[in-house]
């Protein structure tokens, strides 16, 4: 199995070879040459399958370039009980006879469902690199989800540090302890003074200087990875297994999208032949995405106009792996899409696709649509009243949507994105009271922390990161 970028223009690679890298060196994001098909055997005999058992077949038919005994190692390792709090790693919860089944993807150490991918994403990139021989140092920026996920799958891993900074005083106390309560060595977090555009113009600063990122190998972890993406799919493979009894039954999907990935993956699941009718984009105010399936229009918006939302983990101005699905529905063509994303997008700052592209988009089985603060307010509140149910804000816009989308006789699952307890000033203001903090991270809030303060000095994120690799 090889890969090719959207663009077009850069010579398809094996797995590894991707592994640790971003964007394709044409602008573009990597994709498989063709998408692997499930046939109706197969499906049933997945059925059997738990979730580890099921992730190294599903894996395996975009890996061939790692030995299936170290490949099965590596998901055994990750997809555990113990680190994903229940032996079915992603247990649906029906929401009574409303035809909605909630799938639990945040059970993981960070209490996101970036967990799922990225602790994957940590033991990949230990096999890789010590096959090559070769250490790697990832900076980011962070101001929430991602960053926490990405400590917590890179701790303890030989080869690999972590540099992560975030805005010094703007995250929410659990945020802030989950990351600087961790201890190990190669974990590195630095507070720096401002904002987090701020942190994020110092990480592209160093990601800009081409000498400083070569001498000291310095990478990223960013949603456009396509190891991030392949081990989402799992997920949607799982959930339509346990959702149905035979494979003539088809379910829809709704995910609580920013930046497309998550969806992108029940995109390539759809694709691979898993019997889903609908995949049902749910946006916060920030609706590029609701805007360009209601319109066949993509525009990005300027920071002025991106809304800071009680679901912050959707608060985008474009979504970065849209692209994705750009080249699937433009029929693969690489040059149509850099016209569109390396071109339009660029000058123009928007592109349409063409009425028949547009057409196509049902094809796919996509729809969009909007949820605003009011409606994950009340979603939160009426979900807890009517199935005591307690859901985060952004679970909460998966459910407002799905509710607008559900058909009879097709289970809508909605993919739970995160756990309530972490984001308790929205559910206080849903139902009166502060969420639960699950049993395993009750002391959190006490245990010692760990951060450096910084100036935002990109001079100063340099020395450190220097003097630490010395
Ligand atoms: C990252 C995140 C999202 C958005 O996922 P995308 O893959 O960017 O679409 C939604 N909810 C939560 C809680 C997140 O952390």
């Amino acid at each position: 199995m090889k890969y090719v970028s959207t663009r077009g223009d850069a010579t398809p690679q094996p797995f590894c070879d991707i592994l640790l890298e971003g964007l394709a060196p044409d602008g573009g994001l990597y994709l498989p040459e063709t998408y692997p098909t499930v046939d109706d055997a197969t499906l049933t005999r997945w059925r059997r399958l738990g979730y580890a058992d099921l992730a190294v077949e599903v894996l395996g038919l975009f890996i061939d370039d790692i030995p299936d005994d170290e490949l099965r190692r590596i998901v055994e390792e990750t997809y555990t009980a113990e680190r994903f709090g229940t032996p079915d790693i992603t247990p649906l919860r029906p929401l009574g006879d409303s035809g909605i089944l909630v799938q639990e993807l945040s059970n993981g150490p960070t209490l996101a469902f970036k967990d799922m991918a990225m602790q994957l994403l940590g033991a990949l990139f230990e096999y890789e690199l010590g096959r090559r021989g070769e250490t790697l140092n990832i900076l980011g920026a962070t101001s929430g989800d991602t960053g926490s996920a990405a400590e917590y799958a890179m701790r303890g891993r030989d080869g690999i540090r972590v540099f992560m900074l975030t805005p010094e005083g703007r995250m929410s106390p659990f945020q802030q302890a989950q990351m600087f309560s961790l201890t190990d060595p190669n974990i590195h977090n630095i507070a720096v003074a401002g904002v987090f555009d701020d942190a994020q113009d110092i990480v592209k600063a160093v990601s800009n200087d081409l000498a400083f990122k070569r001498a000291h190998r310095i990478g990223t972890v960013n949603s456009i990875n396509w190891a991030r993406l392949v081990a989402q799919v799992v997920y949607y493979v799982a959930g339509y297994l346990r959702a149905t009894t035979d494979n003539d039954q088809a379910v829809s999907f709704t995910v609580p999208s920013g930046n497309f990935g998550n969806v992108c993956a029940g995109h390539v699941a759809r694709s691979m032949g898993v019997p889903i009718d609908k995949l049902v984009v749910a946006t916060n105010e920030n609706n590029v995405l609701a805007e360009f399936f209601a319109t066949g229009t993509y525009r990005v918006r300027s920071g002025a106009e991106t809304h800071e939302t009680s679901s912050p983990s959707m608060d985008i101005s474009k979504a970065s792996n849209f692209e994705r699905f750009v080249f699937d529905l433009v029929g693969r063509d690489g040059d149509r899409v850099r016209g569109l994303f390396g071109e339009a997008l660029a000058t123009d700052g928007s592109f349409s696709v063409t009425p028949e592209e547009f057409d196509r988009v049902a094809s796919f089985g996509f729809l969009a649509d909007t949820s605003t603060h009011a409606d994950r307010v009340a979603t939160i509140e009426a979900t807890w009243a009517q199935h005591g149910s307690l859901v985060d804000p952004h679970t909460a816009d998966g459910l407002t949507v799905a509710a607008r989308h559900v058909a009879d006789g097709v289970p809508m699952i909605v993919l739970e994105t995160a756990l309530p307890a972490k984001f308790a000033a929205t559910i206080h203001e849903a139902i009166g009271r502060e969420p639960e903090i699950p049993e395993r991270l009750a002391g959190l809030l006490d245990l010692p922390q760990r951060v450096r303060a910084m100036d935002a000095d990109v001079s100063q994120v340099k020395a450190f990161i220097a003097e630490t690799c010395a």
